[in-house]
């Protein structure tokens, strides 16, 4: 039997911006036996996740899914649309933002970043990273595309390592300012099922999700929701794709089946979630936007009590998925979580890429309440007093007071 040694009692606080904590019904739910996946019974399960799902993303039209990580789903997105040497723009919102952009080129499509044109006093070098996607530079940038050589716009919807969430509705507002008909592919890996998305009635082509975020599952399976001008893009695109090609899933999928063998466990576990997140009695997808909106604000209530500056430099774009907190300069955020790991046993997300050791990332995504959210505050509190951070004040109090002063929104 495989042991936890480094935590001998009580449950790790497991505080990353994913994955998340796996509820018990959804652990109880995987440990079903694993079944024939060309049987009727499967069948039933397939039809019952893609439904669900659908759902979850709030569109009419094909979600597929993948047993792979998100990193899987984008490049999926890519290959079923796209061709070699295809230009897509891109934008610069943090460390996943570039990451994709990095795959787009190892792929052979020629991506352009654009990127912040603003100031910034706390991180003059990583402007961008404080800060949603401006639309209007989208806007600009395709005006200018007068040949159409640009064939998508990239961006991602809630940015892991800032804790930004941008406005995806404008970004489609600006392609079509622009006359432009360019596929607008978004990720949202960590903002579905906790940030407001509709992949539908905000015109995305493909949005890219991932298990282990909002979903509340383990890591190990990724979603492409496809819309119908993306499909018929796929049927023309010339970069290679066979696995991830997604004319025969989606086809196989009427049946409630795959073209090879789906990770069945994790499926069952996405039912539970379906039913968890989708459940009236909890006020369904507006009901954990709601929460996890409250949620977020406690946390900031904290930092801001703290002293400490919030990553997201700009309040209309905060994240309801996770915050992260900077350091005051000379501090080394990764000397911070280690205490907190070491004498708290709660897992705290580290500073990615260009804000490496300046800062850490709190989640309050997934399966979360107010006191899961106190004890992570409470072992930040201890970690930053403990690593010599001198503190304006108790974020433990303030958030306190937040939560108590403001119940959780009540199901419609
Ligand atoms: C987690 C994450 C990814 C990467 O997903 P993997 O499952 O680790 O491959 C990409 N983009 C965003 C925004 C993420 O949060």
């Amino acid at each position: 039997m495989l042991t936890l040694d480094f935590h001998p009692t009580g449950r790790h606080f497991l505080q990353i911006p994913g994955p998340s904590p796996v509820p018990d019904r959804i652990l109880r739910a995987m440990s079903l036996p694993t079944i024939d996946h060309r049987g009727p019974e499967f069948g039933a399960l397939g039809l019952r996740v893609l439904k669900g799902i659908k759902q979850v993303f709030q569109t009419q039209h094909p979600v597929v899914i993948y047993p792979a990580s998100g990193t899987g789903a984008w490049e999926a997105a890519l290959a079923n649309t796209m061709s070699p040497g295809d230009h897509v723009l891109m934008y610069e919102t943090g460390h996943f933002a570039s990451l994709w952009k990095k795959m787009a080129t190892r792929l052979g499509l020629e991506a352009e970043f654009l990127a912040y044109r603003g100031g910034d006093d706390r991180m003059p070098e990583a402007a961008s990273w404080r800060r949603g996607v401006q639309a209007d530079l989208i806007e600009e940038r395709l005006r200018a595309d007068r040949q159409h050589s640009i064939k998508a716009v990239c961006v991602v919807h809630n940015e892991t390592s800032t804790g930004a969430t941008s406005d995806i509705l404008a970004v489609r507002r600006a392609i079509d300012a622009a006359k432009h008909p360019a596929l607008l592919m978004v990720d949202s890996i960590s903002g579905l099922a906790c940030a407001d998305y509709r992949h539908d009635e905000w015109g995305v082509d493909v949005t890219i999700s991932g298990s282990q975020k909002g979903l509340m599952l383990p890591p190990g399976i990724s979603f492409n929701a496809v819309s119908p001008k993306a499909l018929e893009a796929s049927r023309s695109a010339k970069l290679p794709k066979a696995f991830w090609a997604w004319d025969e899933i989606v086809e196989m999928n009427q049946g409630g089946y795959w073209p090879y063998t789906p990770n069945t466990n994790l499926l069952y576990g996405l039912a539970e979630a379906c039913d968890m997140l989708l459940a009236a009695e909890h006020g369904g997808l507006a009901g954990a936007f709601a929460r996890h909106g409250r949620w977020g604000e406690g946390v900031r209530a904290a930092v801001r009590a703290w002293g400490l500056d919030i990553q997201c430099a700009d309040p209309a774009v905060y994240s309801p998925v996770l915050t992260g907190v900077m350091m005051p300069d000379g501090v080394d955020a990764d000397a911070v979580r280690k205490i907190v790991y070491e004498r708290f046993d709660c897992s705290l997300g580290t500073g990615l890429g260009k804000v490496k050791g300046r800062m850490f990332r709190i989640g309050h995504l997934g399966d979360c309440n107010d006191l899961t959210l106190m004890a992570a505050l409470a072992g930040c509190e201890m970690g930053l007093k403990l690593a010599g951070v001198k503190l304006a004040g108790s974020g433990v109090q303030a958030a306190m007071e937040f939560f108590a002063s403001q119940p959780a929104p009540k199901a419609a």
